[in-house]
């Protein structure tokens, strides 16, 4: 039994292989048929319907431009699938006078969707590498974290996709993700917990064979806020 406001924490190592998804134009149906991303004037339409569904006027007058709104929100929110991670990280540094310590990006808050509800995720992630001779920009790193969130999500899959793209493009000597995030679908619905926190971890290459250098990241990381996720 949790108390009120009480953290429980489900914690997961994601696993390795994941489909980075390419930028959407086209859209694939259930059967595999591809067909045109719908029209603003369609996107607007399915607005309407929702509004009438949670049973409500879309024709009374504060909720005439709420289609419009909504789907420019929804730009805002999806614009994961308009950019492309390996350009992000591509340009890369490999002047640094022998620098060859950890780099770590902590607290880099996002705002993301889950891809069962379309509910909010809000949270934070925690990014590091262990660079082997290549760095890259840290504002890149917070782009790449953003590309991802701001798309369709489970926090796993986000959390392994981060990881597996500084991986593949930087190629250095580890990669540790940790994010920490609430579930609007799980706060405001369904089991209702609030204060729950869920936090997800990948570790690759040193973090994950070397027991000294992972200590050493999660230290610097510092302990995860748990239940105290107090944004939402
Ligand atoms: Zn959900």
């Amino acid at each position: 039994m949790h108390e009120p406001g009480a953290s429980a924490r489900q914690i997961f190592e994601v696993g390795k292989t994941v489909n980075t998804p390419k930028p959407l134009s086209l859209i694939a149906d259930e059967n595999g048929r591809i067909s045109e991303k719908p029209s603003r004037e369609e996107a607007e339409k399915a607005v309407r319907t929702l509004i009438r569904w949670a049973g409500d006027d879309p024709d009374r007058e504060g909720l005439l431009d709420t289609p419009s709104r909504v789907t420019k929100a929804y730009e805002e929110w999806f614009a994961g699938y308009e950019a492309d991670p390996i350009e992000i990280l591509k340009r890369t540094f490999e002047e640094t006078d022998g620098y060859d310590d950890m780099v770590l990006l902590k607290d880099i808050r996002f705002e993301s969707h889950c891809e069962h509800h379309m509910a909010a995720i809000i949270g934070k992630a925690h990014v590091a590498y262990l660079p082997d001779h290549r760095v890259v920009g840290i504002s890149k790193l917070a782009r790449l974290i953003e590309v991802y969130a701001k798309r369709l999500q489970i926090q796993e899959k986000m959390t392994a996709q981060i990881a597996n793209a500084i991986d593949e493009i930087l190629q250095p000597k580890g990669v540790a993700v940790v994010i920490e995030a609430a579930h609007q679908c799980m706060t405001t619905r369904g089991i209702k917990k609030s204060g729950v926190t869920m936090l997800t971890s990948r570790m690759l290459g040193v973090f994950r064979d070397n027991p000294t250098t992972r200590r050493e990241f999660l230290a610097m990381v510092g302990s995860p806020s748990g239940g105290d996720v107090s944004f939402l």
